[in-house]
């Protein structure tokens, strides 16, 4: 199978969903929420990002025809579809690291001890959880709960189904 190795994308506004499970698995994601598609494109291109969209006007553009910018026209409406579109064409299991971006703003998460997030969280949460991260950016803490193993479960089911089904 074809590998990506450092897949890095830009999210169109008709996909906005994918952008924060993207960052949840740990791909760098910007979410381009605007109408200039010019723009969109002139960003992919320069920061070699993977477009996404829904838009069948736009991967009909040179640039994507001839294959100098990579995107992928997203094909269903149901944002687990889609993300199952993107990690099979993309054999995203290689850069799988979920958790390790802020999902508001892309920026990489900070390891912090216990003693740094003190009555930074509710106190329920300081009780049952030992790692914490901190995004540099808005300092938002993040720490491994349920929600957090849930997903993390649902990613791998995407990928473990990779392969075996015709997107
Ligand atoms: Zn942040």
């Amino acid at each position: 199978m074809r590998q990506v190795i450092a897949a890095r994308f830009i999210v169109d506004h008709n996909v906005g969903k994918l952008a924060k499970w993207l960052r949840m698995m740990g791909y760098d994601t910007l979410f381009f929420n605007g109408s200039d598609d010019s723009g969109m494109i002139a960003t992919a291109l320069a920061e070699g990002r993977v477009l996404l969209t829904r838009d069948t006007q736009i991967v009909k553009r040179r640039l994507i025809t001839t294959g100098r910018l990579k995107a992928i026209l997203i094909t269903s409406d149901e944002p687990e579809l889609q993300l199952k579109q993107v990690i099979g064409a993309l054999n995203l299991a290689i850069n799988f690291r979920p958790f390790s971006l802020c999902l508001e703003c892309n920026q990489p998460l900070v390891d912090r001890s216990k003693g740094q997030i003190k009555d930074r969280v509710p106190p329920y949460v300081f009780q049952t959880q030992e790692q914490y991260m901190e995004c540099p950016s808005c300092h938002r803490i993040y720490w491994r709960g349920t929600h957090w193993q849930a997903m993390t479960k649902k990613f791998k089911r995407f990928m473990e189904y990779q392969g075996k089904e015709k997107f």
